[in-house]
């Protein structure tokens, strides 16, 4: 499963150039082209899936199974202090895992950008509306 207009995609198909780290059947990790850190590397699974909700649960976990082992790998070749894994999922619409290398003084602690609870009422009934539909 392929689309046409996805840059991932193109990666996959290597239409597209990638630093590619590590590749199989199924999964693809290669460098971000604009790292948080350098050594910053995305892995996606090679059918694409727009989100996390939309990709099968056996494939899921070859992506997070392999994004573990590529975490270790990633803070040993950047001698880094630990790494990241994050989903964020809103800037390519392929499916995909960001393993960010971080050091305790890159000043990236507050990177994720942050809104207040108006009160802890709002905050109570946001929670309400989550539990209620698990
Ligand atoms: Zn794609």
């Amino acid at each position: 499963m392929t689309d046409p207009n996805c840059i991932f995609c193109k990666i996959v198909s290597k239409a597209i150039p990638a630093e590619i780290i590590y590749e199989d059947n199924d999964l693809i990790s290669f460098l971000d082209i604009n790292p948080v850190n350098h050594g910053h590397l995305l892995v996606i699974p090679k059918d694409h899936h727009p989100l996390l909700t939309e990709t099968p649960d056996e494939l899921l976990t070859k992506v997070f199974l392999r994004a573990k082992s590529l975490m270790k790998s990633l803070k040993e070749a950047t001698d880094s202090d630990f790494v990241v894994l994050t989903v964020v999922g809103t800037d390519v619409p392929h499916f995909h895992v960001h393993l960010i290398p971080r050091f305790y003084e890159d000043g990236l602690a507050g990177f994720w950008p942050a809104k207040k609870y108006e009160s802890e009422k709002q905050m109570k009934s946001v929670a309400e509306k989550i539990r209620k539909t698990i």
